[in-house]
């Protein structure tokens, strides 16, 4: 095991931002994982687990504690006749996952075609698009307790709307230190025609194409308003195109929020405020974020 100190966080994030990692260690095996969160422990390290980094904002000033990259990769598919059951550690890509399975002429997960992350991210925040989500999908997962590995049935998960139990603790303030991390998830299959698999990953890809800006994102920074989109009110407070430091709420799609280049995360942090501001003001909605606030 190797742990770097002062390692830079922002190359690991889809949107290039953030300060350095006081230590940093990447983990390929539940071993390494145990063995590293016992190395923070001796230390009195907090820990921040990350996946791809597409759904967080770490800030300037980094993280001061153990920062564990989930490399965790393994796939196994378990077959019964036209179902089957995959078996997928939580630092696989979520999109790659999905695409290999469908390329093998298994269905069930094609609505995750170009969601960026892994596994783990998408399981803690109950990922979901095109009609598809982590909550509907998986059948199981495994999760490290306190050093132990315990199955958890989809229900203990208490995925809601971009959320699960997890990411519930974390948003209640929970510790940094010993919370559950997400080792592998099960997810239920079935055989499909291999073309018209093809096919509809196919449309899910030109169509998430379509509508993503370019640059680098975290993708939606807020979560949709029950009844309402989170763009289409950000866009009616008139900031679409908005910039602040190198920073700009996305002219393509409101709820993004783009990096040009070399922007800090307080950049973003203020573009945030300034969109929850706004929207307040003009409809008395409270937007809540989609994306978590690291460091
Ligand atoms: C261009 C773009 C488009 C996007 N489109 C969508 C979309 O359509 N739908 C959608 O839902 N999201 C979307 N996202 C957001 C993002 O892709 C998802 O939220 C993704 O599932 C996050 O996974 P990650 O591995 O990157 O998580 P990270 O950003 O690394 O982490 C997110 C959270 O999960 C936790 N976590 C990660 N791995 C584990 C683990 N093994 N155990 C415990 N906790 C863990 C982290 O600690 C953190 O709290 C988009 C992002 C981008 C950049």
């Amino acid at each position: 095991m190797r742990y770097l100190e002062n390692e830079p966080l922002a190359p690991y994030t889809s949107w290039r931002i953030g300060g350095p990692a006081r230590f940093f260690a990447q983990v390929t095996s539940v071993s390494e994982i145990v063995q590293a969160l016992a190395w923070a422990n001796q230390r009195d390290l907090a820990v921040f687990v990350l996946g791809g980094g597409s759904n967080i904002l770490i800030r300037d000033t980094g993280f001061d504690g153990l920062v564990l990259r989930i490399r965790l990769q393994n796939v196994r598919l378990e077959v019964n006749g036209d179902e089957a059951r995959a078996m997928v550690e939580s630092g696989a890509p979520m999109a790659g996952t999905a695409r290999r399975l469908a390329r093998q002429g298994w269905a069930g997960l094609e609505w995750a075609e170009g969601l960026p992350g892994t596994i783990g991210g998408a399981l803690h925040g109950n990922a979901g698009c095109y009609g598809g989500d982590i909550a509907t999908s998986l059948e199981r997962a495994w999760v490290l307790v306190h050093g132990e590995t315990q199955e958890w049935p989809v229900e203990r998960l208490a995925f809601g709307y971009r959320t699960s139990v997890l990411k519930q603790m974390r948003a209640d303030g929970g510790s940094w230190r010993n919370q559950p991390i997400i080792l592998a998830a099960a997810f239920r299959l079935y055989r499909d025609d291999l073309t018209t698999l093809a096919q509809r990953m196919e449309r899910t890809s030109h169509e998430r194409r379509s509508k993503t800006p370019w640059g680098a994102s975290c993708g939606s920074v807020f979560k949709n308003p029950p009844g309402d989109s989170a763009g289409r009110l950000i866009e009616a407070a008139g900031l679409k195109g908005t910039r602040i430091g190198n920073a700009e709420i996305a002219v393509r799609h409101a709820n993004y929020i783009i990096n040009l280049g070399g922007a800090s995360s307080d950049d973003v942090l203020r573009l945030i405020d300034l969109a929850r501001e706004r929207v307040l003001a003009m409809t008395g909605i409270e937007l809540e974020l989609e994306i978590q606030i690291v460091g």
